[in-house]
């Protein structure tokens, strides 16, 4: 019986990931999971899965859950960053899913990786933001890090059992989002509702725009160069619509492996939680005949340059990658409010990047500092633009 934690329950991965769990009761158990401020869906899943302890954003949202809940219940409730980070180290728990959007998920991350469990990771930027800390802490702790990102879990995948030093490169791919024939007049007037219609996966409004704009792959690019250990002048993109394919990887004798499958993110879910082992699952299989052909195509960096700033972050390194994410999260959420539009982003995030002076081997402070200063002159430059 593995014993689970899931930072991020009630958002797209962690309701797959308990869809997994719940259909494999004789496997998983959920000992502690942590939430925002969806306490509606929280109760359910408590009610559900009987956590032993969970965690809200704030003592008047866990003030309410406690109320929502029966009175017999036994859950222990904790809440914000403190709160949090003891759900992340509870102690009878093996793995952690750690799924919460965005930065936040960075110290979570760390503090179940000190704790010594393993980590499922979907949250991208623990990776982008500290992942030089977060690699080397998790080689110290002998702990597992397993990618849940489709496109990481298909290259942890297709290099099982390969001997490293035979790998030339890494080879994401990438569906090209909802805009990918659109003209650049074209994109100058799209609105939210166009951007958050993804053609192949359902996800998050976050990650749903990255990937409209491309940042997704581009924080991806720097999310693989530290799980992988690769450079980022190994890791190349292709744009490949039908998202059947997840990713490649080619080996230094030209042979390709690829790693395909319907577009569902229970597959590498469950493999995050059962790798070595595969379990079985209720979903379609791929009917390669149904799909159809299988396109590949080049990235059009001009048309997306959210893509070649992250490669440019990635390749400056230190917090480079912090900044950029971190303008980006601002952003994002500006665009959300219709504070600004779709093709700003980028524009956005190229003023920042070359603002700031990035600092090599950052320690965790340095980190945490450059997010802060990243996202004040974000909100800075965009109040700016729309005043
Ligand atoms: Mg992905």
């Amino acid at each position: 019986m593995k014993k689970i934690t899931i930072l991020g329950s009630t958002g797209s991965i962690g309701v797959s990931a308990l869809d997994v769990i719940e259909k494999n009761p004789q496997r998983f158990q959920v000992e502690a999971l942590a939430a925002g401020r969806n306490i509606k869906l929280l109760k359910k899943q408590i009610e559900k899965f009987k956590p032993k302890v969970v965690s809200v954003s704030t003592k008047e949202i866990a003030l309410k859950l406690r109320e929502a809940l029966n009175a017999k219940s036994r859950v222990k409730i904790f809440y914000d960053e403190e709160g949090l980070k003891e759900i992340a180290s509870f102690p009878s728990a093996d793995i952690v899913i750690s799924a919460i959007s965005g930065s936040a998920g960075l110290i979570p991350t760390l503090a179940a990786i000190e704790a010594g469990k393993d980590i499922a990771l979907a949250n991208k930027e623990t990776m982008v933001m500290a992942g030089e800390i977060v690699t080397k802490k998790a080689i110290k702790k002998g702990v597992k890090i397993i990618p849940v990102d489709s496109e990481h879990s298909a290259i942890f995948q297709c290099l099982e059992g390969s001997i490293r030093q035979n790998l030339r490169r890494i080879i994401l791919t990438a569906s090209g989002g909802p805009f990918l024939n659109f003209s650049r007049n074209e994109l100058s007037k799209v609105c939210l509702s166009q951007t958050l219609r993804h053609p192949n996966w359902k996800m998050g409004k976050k990650i749903t725009i990255d990937s409209a704009s491309m940042m997704n792959k581009g924080l991806e690019v720097i999310e693989a160069k530290w799980l992988f250990n690769v450079d980022i002048s190994d890791i190349d993109v292709l744009i490949h619509p039908q998202s059947i394919v997840h990713s490649l990887v080619e080996f230094i004798d030209g042979a390709f492996l690829a790693q395909m499958g319907i577009p569902n993110m229970k597959i590498p879910i469950a493999y995050a939680l059962t790798y070595p082992e595969r379990i079985i699952n209720d979903l379609p299989s791929l009917d390669l005949v149904k799909t159809g052909n299988l396109e590949f195509l080049k990235p059009d960096i001009k048309k997306f340059p959210c893509l070649g700033l992250a490669y440019a972050a990635g390749l400056c390194g230190g917090t480079a990658p912090v900044v950029l994410n971190a303008a980006d999260e601002v952003a994002v959420s500006a665009f959300i409010e219709n504070k600004i539009r779709f093709i700003d982003l980028p524009n956005i995030m190229e003023k920042i990047l070359g603002l700031h002076n990035s600092i090599n081997n950052p320690s965790l402070d340095d980190i945490l500092q450059a997010d802060l200063w990243a996202r004040r002159k974000t909100k800075k430059i965009i109040e700016r633009m729309i005043n």
